[in-house]
């Protein structure tokens, strides 16, 4: 590396640094302005700054600039338009204004809208968002932007985000207000994505059609060693991908990407990466930078990153633990128990508010999570189950059950304490009892929800969450500042949503059989596929909700329950095809061949021996058994998928029936295939070996 750290941090971003540097002092003001109270941007400000933008951008080597935005593809997408401009003489001079800074007007007909853009109406726009900062990528200008229709509803999945994070900041002041705060001036969610991932060799990739297409084995027979040894868990790390990381944080560290965590994880070839948490706005951004660094630099070192949620069945999954607290812009982590025992009933009281927030919106948190490869994670015994609950750890339940109960409370130290407004205990700050299995954990002075997946956006969990303790935090925020005594009356807000929600606090292990049963008898929801939680998006409680504090209009919510039906009904139908021709094409063929080989082999034994040799016949009637159960699931995978063909006019009937019928049959399919593999030698197999893959010397 030729510049340090500090040097090459952030060289590649239009920073505050940079725009204090580059932009006249007014102009700065009024985009600072701008940007903290969400107004719009003045169009003599606009120019200045994309001038100034431009000029940078020039000077680093950019000659493109691109809208930048998140569509609901989950991903990103850019259109690159260069700054060249015409001039009469036949050169060109270099051109950015205020206008194509601002809005951006891409032809929207490609991504999914939901029904929301009728295709007479195929263009949607984009709208500059000058709260995360522009950045370089691909000597192109990238400005992040949100993406809307015409008619302004959200495309995109930045947009509703940033509203959500409106609704909770406003709520959350009325709250510090209430207890008399008056410096604070916002309150901001605060958000650290670790994101987990798997690199495998990328000869082994481009051996599997299904890797390829789906993004993970629809084939393979368990490997004989799997995570088991705990071996890989923090182990030390591989020379060939330790140059990946480093590269990979080089690469980050230019697009001010604060990646400050790496090491490996339980399955073999898994590997995490954690930023230093920011505000939830750009914890989205620069996920999204992060898996798409990911895959591009793993392409550099021979590696393919795999970010799905379930590359290899048998062997752990990928998640993207969201680790959440509210901030003011002083600075003060409101999920931070305080040092003194007055602090702590504010913070008590925000604690219960998430508390509340989780068990009513436990199913909208639930489907926040849903994609067909996060199903099959959650529930796994290696991520939460489907059943979201969340883990307190014992001190702070103690507390709340003497708060609800009017009891004197004990603490470990043997010390008792009568809980009052005057007389709260000292919260220590324990992080050590770290309950992994919990879907939604405190741990210390922040929530880590761990249900999303690894290939998700971080939108949706964090626009749910945020709107849920909006909607607590507003009707708290009522009966404070209608309060005589503020703390008085948390208290007892505390004590009444303890006694309502405790069902939602578990502190036990969350993989066992007794959990699920537990669960049921306190009425928690346990929806265990996507297609069981899609239709809560769309439920009475969520159009009302995101309806009241303008995150999403019914229209849009409708538009996502389409959208996100659709997507998974794609995924199975891509899965189901890879599976059929690798099947047909591949496997099939080659069983059939190693089979009459086998045959031949016997019967020239048999001459030479004058007798059959009776294991290898057995073997044989095995091979020859196993064969025609094959080719008949083969056959019947074939039929459900014309089948399902017929159903396209009903999306939700198709998802049911992807779920309900056409998983079972590739599962069955599946386990005659990798039966098969495990009768085969390795070299007459089409395919690597889930073992040759995460064991493969990388
Ligand atoms: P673990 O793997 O043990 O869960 P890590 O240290 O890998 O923990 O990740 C913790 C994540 O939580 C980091 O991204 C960190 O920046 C983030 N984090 C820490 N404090 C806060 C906070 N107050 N709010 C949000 N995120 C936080
Ligand atoms: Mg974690």
């Amino acid at each position: 590396m030729e510049k340090s750290i500090p040097e090459l941090f952030g060289s590649l971003v239009f920073n505050d640094k940079v725009m204090r540097e580059r932009l006249a002092p007014e102009v700065y003001a009024s985009l600072k302005k701008t940007v903290e109270d969400g107004l719009e941007l003045e169009p003599g400000i606009a120019n200045a700054v994309a001038a100034a933008m431009k000029n940078w951008a020039i000077e680093k080597g950019a000659t493109h600039y691109t809208h930048w935005f998140q569509p609901m593809t989950g991903i990103t997408a850019e259109k690159h338009d260069s700054f060249i401009t015409p001039q009469k003489d036949g050169t060109v001079i270099m051109e950015f204004s205020g206008k194509e800074l601002i809005k951006g007007e891409p032809d929207a007909s490609s991504f999914p809208s939901g029904g929301l853009r009728s295709t007479f109406e195929a263009r949607g726009y984009t709208a500059w968002d000058p709260s995360s900062y522009a950045f370089i990528k691909d000597h192109s200008l990238c400005i992040p932007t949100v993406f809307c229709s015409h008619g302004g509803e959200a495309l995109d999945n930045k947009t509703p985000l940033l509203k959500s994070v409106e609704a909770v900041g406003k709520q959350a002041l009325r709250v510090v207000r209430a207890f008399g705060n008056t410096e604070a001036k916002r309150v901001i969610p605060m958000v650290g994505a670790e994101q987990e991932y798997f690199l495998i060799d990328r000869e082994c990739f481009d051996a599997r059609r299904d890797i390829k297409y789906a993004g993970r084995v629809l084939f393979g027979a368990r490997p004989p060693k799997g995570q088991e040894m705990d071996d890989h868990y923090f182990g030390s790390i591989k020379p060939r991908i330790s140059k990946y990381m480093q590269d990979l944080d080089e690469e980050l560290w230019q697009l001010g990407v604060y990646s400050k965590t790496k090491h490996n994880e339980a399955a073999p070839a898994q590997h995490e990466l954690a930023p230093v948490f920011s505000d939830v706005n750009t914890a989205m951004d620069h996920n999204q930078l992060i898996m798409e660094a990911m895959k591009r630099v793993a392409r550099r070192h021979n590696l393919v990153c795999l970010l799905h949620e379930k590359p290899f069945n048998g062997i752990n999954g990928s998640g993207k633990h969201n680790n959440w607290s509210l901030s003011t812009d002083t600075g003060e982590n409101l999920l931070n128990p305080g040092k003194s025992p007055a602090e702590n009933v504010q913070f008590l009281l925000f604690f219960a508010a998430v508390i509340r927030a989780v068990d009513e919106y436990q199913d909208l948190l639930r489907v926040s999570v849903s994609t067909a490869g996060n199903d099959h994670r959650l529930g796994g015994d290696e991520a939460p189950p489907a059943i979201v609950s969340m883990f307190i750890g014992d001190e702070l339940t103690a507390i709340l059950t003497a708060i609800e109960n009017e009891e004197i409370y004990r603490k470990a130290d043997a010390s008792y304490l009568p809980i009052g407004v005057h007389s709260m205990p000292k919260i220590s700050k324990d992080t050590t009892d770290r309950n992994r299995t919990s879907p939604f954990a405190f741990t210390g002075n922040k929530f880590e929800f761990r249900m999303p997946g690894s290939a998700m956006s971080i939108s949706s969990p964090n626009t749910t969450l945020n709107t849920a303790v909006a909607e607590v935090l507003s009707d708290f925020a009522d009966r404070l500042e209608g309060a005589e005594d503020v703390r008085s009356e948390a208290l007892e807000i505390i004590r009444t949503t303890v006694k309502e929600h405790k069902r939602i606090i578990f502190n036990g292990d969350n993989y066992t059989e007794e959990w699920q049963q537990e669960a049921k008898n306190r009425g928690l929801a346990n929806l265990k596929t996507t297609v069981d939680a899609l239709p809560c998006i769309v439920s009475e409680k969520s159009i009302r909700v995101f309806g009241k504090h303008g995150v999403y209009s019914e229209v849009e919510l409708r538009s996502r329950y389409e959208i996100l039906l659709e997507t998974y009904c794609k995924t199975i139908n891509i899965e189901v095809q890879t599976m059929s021709e690798m099947a047909s094409r591949d496997i099939y063929p080659a069983v059939c061949s190693y089979i009459g080989d086998f045959a031949s082999a016997i019967n020239a034994r048999s001459a030479a021996e004058g007798r059959v040799p009776a294991n290898a016949k057995r073997e044989l009637d095995k091979l020859s058994e196993l064969e025609e159960v094959l080719y008949t699931r083969m056959e019947e995978l074939k039929k459900l998928s014309e089948d399902a063909a017929k159903l396209k006019k009903d999306i939700y009937r198709l998802a049911c029936f992807y779920c309900d019928v056409v998983i079972p049959a590739m599962n069955a399919l599946r386990a005659v295939a990798d039966e098969l593999e495990m009768h085969i030698p390795q070299n007459v197999w089409p395919y690597p070996s889930i073992g040759d893959m995460i064991f493969k010397k990388v």
